[in-house]
């Protein structure tokens, strides 16, 4: 699968901080990617709806950190999937009269025109679960081989239900000893999250409620792929970032990233998943989470109608910059709202940004640079770095500067590491 193209990134003068990052499964920050090289894998989207403000917000959170790890000089290799064949995708084209693979292909497409957009940085690896069924089955194979996962009988879920055929292979979760060690949560906190979030605790035969699918062997009208030992079928989802992620990064590798909603179930049985694939632990050094986007105050939801999408922003002729400086005004972390005041100042910061740099000359902008490399080596402070080329800014018009060079430094800095062009 071919990503979007690469947005120009300017070099600047010197080079980056080490950068430390905050991480779920240990609660604590520390330096992401000490090394020369720095793995990144970050899960993508399903294609069935378009990208909405929280999806920009995870992947605008994950370009600052691969900017901020290029500026600090470091070989970055980043990864990530694209779920194009998952139950939301076949639901919403059965219920839309749509042929799933055309709509995986224009939501797939129409993402990748919102990326550019924003001048995300794209992945050097951007594969489709379709095209790596081969790598799952092998994994799954490998799973059944030792033991960490079995095969459940057919029949009925419910009485008046059709009758599920036999061997979709399921992950045994007590085949991991450190089950739990990304999110910390409680079972009943599990069994909740795992409920509303594509899990099946109730599906009959499994050992135990919470063992996640590997592989849904074929039903009728469903698409299927050759699956070897395991018949025909397609993959389950946290099996498909592992097989991925492990034929394209070193486990450890560094950074596996995604929305607070990936946590659990999915990072936590990725991070299993892979344990007993590969003996190794932890799977990624750091699990770095971006917060939830609500539309004022309340949550974001296709149920709901209030989804805020970059398609239909960038459509009414708002600036992708001014969309990324409204995301980058909250640190990633956090839960937010998208309004319209926020919108709004975020126009107003591009256009008083815009002005000071244009001017010829302006205030020595060396400690400027400096200050935003400080504030994003800090667990990605986008605020921060705002609020200091804010600051520079309010320099530059109330008492301009002489310095030649410190407009077009400045246009560089945020072009480079905040991905906002003047
Ligand atoms: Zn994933």
């Amino acid at each position: 699968m071919r990503a979007w193209p690469d947005p120009d990134v300017p070099v600047l003068p010197g080079h980056g901080l080490p950068l430390s990052l905050h991480d779920t499964s240990s609660g604590a920050a520390g330096v992401a990617a000490p090394g020369q090289n720095a793995g990144l894998y970050v899960c993508g989207i399903t294609p069935y709806d378009a990208t909405h403000m929280g999806h920009a917000a995870t992947y605008l959170a994950f370009d600052l950190l691969v900017r901020s790890w290029r500026d600090a000089g470091k070989q970055v290799r980043y990864v990530q999937n694209v779920t194009d064949i998952d139950d939301p995708l076949l639901e919403r084209a059965a219920a839309t009269g749509q042929d799933w693979r055309e709509l995986a292909d224009r939501e797939t497409a129409l993402f990748a025109e919102d990326m550019k957009a924003l001048r995300v940085i794209p992945p050097d690896v951007y594969l489709g679960a379709v095209e790596t069924i081969p790598w799952v089955v092998e994994g799954v194979e490998k799973l059944l081989a030792e033991g960490a996962a079995y095969r459940v009988e057919g029949g009925a879920v419910d009485p008046d239900g059709p009758s599920e055929p036999d061997g979709d292979v399921y992950f045994d979760i007590t085949s991991d000893s450190r089950f739990g060690s990304v999110s910390h949560y409680d079972e009943p906190t599990m069994l909740d999250l795992f409920a509303e979030r594509g899990g099946d605790p109730g599906r009959p035969g499994k050992k135990h409620p919470l063992d996640p699918l590997l592989w849904r062997v074929a039903r009728q009208g469903e698409p299927s792929w050759d699956g070897g030992s395991l018949g025909a079928g397609r993959p389950g989802w946290h099996i498909e970032c592992v097989a991925i992620a492990l034929k394209e990064l070193d486990a450890p590798f560094d950074v596996q990233g995604g929305g607070s909603d990936l946590i659990f179930p999915h990072h936590e049985m990725g991070s299993s998943h892979a344990h007993v694939l590969t003996r190794v632990w932890p799977y990624a050094r750091t699990y770095v989470h971006a917060g939830m986007v609500g539309l004022d105050g309340e949550k974001m939801s296709k149920s709901k109608g209030n989804l805020v999408l970059v398609s239909k922003l960038r459509a009414d002729g708002v600036d992708p910059m001014a969309i990324r400086l409204a995301v980058l005004a909250h640190h990633y972390r956090c839960d937010w709202s998208w309004t319209k005041h926020g919108l709004q100042e975020a126009v107003e910061r591009l256009a008083r940004w815009r002005e000071a740099v244009s001017r010829p000359t302006g205030p020595d902008a060396t400690a400027l640079l400096n200050q935003i490399r400080r504030h994003l080596a800090d667990d990605l402070d986008a605020p921060s770095a705002l609020g200091a080329v804010d600051h520079w800014v309010d320099l530059q018009r109330t008492s301009g500067g002489e310095d030649p060079d410190a407009p077009g430094m400045v246009t560089d800095a945020v072009d480079s590491l905040l991905g906002v062009r003047l």
